[in-house]
């Protein structure tokens, strides 16, 4: 391995080429994705009052991640109906698309579509699908929906979110998983929502390992065992459980930008990306909740290339990594991979 002095820097032609390459994401939550512009238009359509929200500069504001959580739970207020959700989706992959992006999987949780009722869900599931097929179809961006449960809504309100899950699974929505307030709860105490998920035929992730350590990221893989873990990063402290996270396969959907921006690493230099992947876990790369981070994901490639020397073959594997991890059936990840290997 070349050690980082002795590399030559990457050229304005190499970053170009690296912001340009074709990609995938995997982290991306659905409401977190809003463009504030669409946020804002829609609270003055509905006459919901946002202060507090948004900065001068029109970009969210807030102090901290439990900050963020309330004012991300703020901003959904405007998202009343599965039109707006419609409306939402063409908005979120319209960015998705002039990133690069050629596949994403959202997430998506029924406690903001229609409370965790599942009539109501299934209605705002078909606006949101009625949208991405249009995107599909005008700018070439596949999307696919892995439902979630709010984490700091307990493990009561997980269930129902799980039933919406496992009696929509399909070839749309592919997964279930949970965000939210890790600080909150134990994960062995969604182990049931989990459990109906997967018996559904649904494939697993789960948020850990971003703000409680290592030990959250074994409890992911052994008590939930799941296939994906959102962030997962702190397992670099326990190098044991990194070791257990190669040899098993789960991937991480690692994010950048918002650990830095949140502050779980000062800086890009000290996040442990590219040590993980040096030591054989397979890290993928994602944007979380791009406009709140004041990101996307042409940053996140040419941030990562600048910081690590990645060059554009790196990338590409990265992103073969993040095609190969997709929760999408056979079919779709084929026609994933082909167009990867022919960009
Ligand atoms: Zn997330």
């Amino acid at each position: 391995m070349t050690r980082r002095e002795d590399r030559e820097p990457l050229s304005e032609e190499d970053l170009a080429e690296i912001a340009a390459l074709p990609k995938v994401e995997l982290h991306l939550h659905h409401e977190g994705a809003a463009p504030p512009a669409f946020i804002r238009g829609l609270a003055q359509e509905k006459s919901v009052n946002l202060s507090g929200v948004f900065r001068a500069d029109g970009s969210y504001a807030y102090r901290d991640f439990v900050h963020f959580l309330n004012v991300y739970e703020a901003a959904t207020q405007v998202l009343q109906t599965p039109r707006d959700y419609g409306r939402l989706t063409t908005a979120l992959l319209e960015d998705c698309a002039a990133n690069g992006v050629i596949y994403c999987e959202t997430f998506l949780s029924p406690d903001f579509c229609g409370g965790g009722d599942l009539g109501a869900w299934r209605e705002y599931l078909h606006a949101i699908r009625e949208a991405a097929e249009a995107a599909e179809r005008d700018m070439g961006v596949v999307l696919r929906g892995v439902v979630t449960c709010v984490r700091h809504f307990g493990p009561d309100r997980a269930k129902p979110a799980a039933r919406c899950a496992a009696e929509t699974a399909g070839n749309w929505i592919v997964g279930f998983g949970m965000g939210g307030d890790e600080n909150r709860g134990e994960l062995r105490d969604f182990m049931y929502a989990f459990d109906m998920a997967r018996e559904a035929g649904l494939k697993l992730t789960t948020h850990a390992g971003e703000w409680r350590g290592p030990s959250e990221v074994r409890a992911a893989v052994e008590e939930l065992r799941v296939a994906r873990i959102g962030h997962g990063v702190r397992a670099i402290e326990d190098l044991a459980l990194v070791d257990l996270l190669a040899e098993t396969g789960v991937v991480l959907e690692v994010c950048p930008g918002s650990n830095v921006t949140l502050g779980v690493y000062p800086d890009l230099a000290a996040h442990p990306i590219a040590r993980l992947r040096e030591r054989g876990v397979k890290v993928t790369v994602s944007t979380d909740d791009p406009p709140f981070f004041h990101t996307n994901m042409r940053r996140e490639y040419v941030s990562l290339a600048q910081t690590f020397g990645w060059d554009a073959d790196t990338l590409r594997a990265v992103t073969r990594t993040a095609a190969d991890a997709a929760f999408c059936n056979t079919d779709t990840r084929d026609r994933i991979l082909k167009q990867l290997d022919t960009k």
